[in-house]
């Protein structure tokens, strides 16, 4: 018979990669409690009108990423690409906005975009997320710049750069779009089908192009932060000022304009010399109009994404510990030891110690076989003989050091050991 496949780029997280994916989940948990930022849990399917109107019409994840499909009754549902969209849409629709502000929120989940799948470029793949909703201060830019930061630093990612820049206002980029036509207007023959297709609705992708031809035609294009309004340059500067009094290093990269449409004054990522053509691990910066263009008050906010495949494939092989850690192997055999075994594996679980036993083995010999290979501290043998005596031997599976203990209340005796050292 055919053996049924996962789908193409959407993978399995198997129970020996589990623990490297708990510890960067609990990292990132303990990092955006620590800073403020609350859990909320959003579907993981929209409609997919909200993604089309929040993420923008001319930006690859809607143009050709999204996994759209109709519902029964004809309504377009699409598969989340992201989470701002919909912890916007939440904000919106529970009315958060008439508790007092600011609220912050943090999200992680899978998140999904038909992309040719390639090592960091999944069609399923996860991110955490923050979004800190209600304050325009540059503080507040700084704070969400932070706790990524500090929590790819905590994890040790090797190679990090953070690259920022600011998008000026929806004004100043109105202002600075014909400037930038202009001039890729001069450099048309050079740039890429894309780029030139998308250069009347969205001049500013050029600059975010990775086309090497692309690139170089662009590397003297006018910068927007030369075309910023005092008030979004104020702001910038704070933001600058602000990174560097916390000391988080950054380098100014006036190419980065983003591939959402909602951005606004910051706009920043973070990359890896460790991760080589998918380099950036997270991106993120203000969306000040979105909460409002999804029909919502008007309400700024600032957040960030990091994509966690690429956080676990910098992850330093030291940092996670094994799935199989366990007390005890519980080796039952001989009728009576095999029904005390069963009535024992079940006490010492109940209390809270780890216990396993591979009911398929019925002697001694296969036992201590399936003892050595489980990674278990120690093994419980219980056979007739010592059914018949009341008691147990517990033997340390590293030292092979055995001692004969009493069966009953030998759950609450163990129980003592293991809080007492
Ligand atoms: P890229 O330029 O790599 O396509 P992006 O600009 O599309 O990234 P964002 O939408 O800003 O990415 O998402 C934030 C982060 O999510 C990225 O920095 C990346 O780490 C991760 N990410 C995005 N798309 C994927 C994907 N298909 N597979 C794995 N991770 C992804
Ligand atoms: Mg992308």
């Amino acid at each position: 018979m055919d053996i049924i496949k996962g789908i193409k780029g959407v993978k399995d997280i198997l129970p020996e990669e589990t623990p490297r994916w708990r510890l960067i989940e609990d990292a990132a948990r303990r990092w955006a409690l620590c800073y403020g930022y609350q859990e909320i849990r959003i579907p993981i399917f929209e409609l997919t009108a909200l993604f089309a109107r929040s993420i923008g019409a001319t930006t690859d994840i809607v143009e050709k990423e999204m996994y759209t499909f109709p519902d029964r009754d004809g309504t377009s549902l699409t598969l989340r690409p992201e989470g701002t969209a919909g912890t916007v849409r939440a904000f919106i629709e529970h009315n958060r906005a008439a508790d007092p502000l600011p609220q912050k929120h943090f999200y992680l989940g899978p998140m999904f975009r038909h992309e040719r799948p390639q090592a960091g470029r999944l069609r399923q793949f996860h991110q955490f997320g923050a979004e800190s909703f209600g304050t325009s201060d540059p503080r507040a830019d700084i704070e969400v710049i932070a706790l990524l930061w500090r929590l790819l630093s905590d994890l040790t990612l090797p190679g990090l750069t953070l690259e920022i820049n600011s998008l000026g206002s929806s004004g100043d980029r109105a202002a600075y779009k014909p400037i930038l036509l202009a001039f890729l207007k001069l450099q048309e023959s050079h740039l890429c089908a894309n780029c030139r297709r998308r250069m009347d609705t969205n001049p500013l992708r050029a600059l975010d192009c990775k086309v090497p031809d692309c690139r170089v035609a662009t590397e003297s294009a006018p910068r927007l932060t030369d075309h910023l309004s005092p008030e979004a340059r104020v702001h910038f500067d704070q933001v600058l000022a602000g990174l560097t009094a916390i000391g988080i290093p950054y380098r100014l990269n006036p190419r980065l304009v983003r591939g959402l449409d909602y951005y606004c004054l910051t706009s920043f990522e973070i990359t890896s010399t460790h991760l080589g053509a998918q380099n950036a691990v997270g991106a993120g910066g203000r969306y000040d109009g979105l909460v409002e263009a999804l029909g919502g008050p008007s309400v700024p906010a600032v957040g960030f994404a990091v994509g966690l495949e690429r956080v676990s494939l910098m992850l330093p092989e030291t940092s996670s510990s094994s799935n199989n850690e366990c007390l005890y192997y519980v080796a039952a055999f001989g009728e009576k030891g095999t029904q005390l075994g069963l009535v024992l594996l079940d006490e010492l679980r109940r209390i809270g110690l780890s216990a396993q036993c591979d009911y398929r083995a019925t002697t001694l010999k296969a036992h201590l076989r399936q003892a050595d290979r489980s990674a278990c501290r120690y093994a419980i043998l219980l056979g007739d003989d010592e059914a018949t005596r009341g008691s147990i031997i517990l033997r340390n599976l590293a030292s092979k050091a055995q001692e004969e203990l009493p069966l009953a209340g030998l759950s609450h005796l163990l129980k003592a050991r293991t809080t007492s050292v």
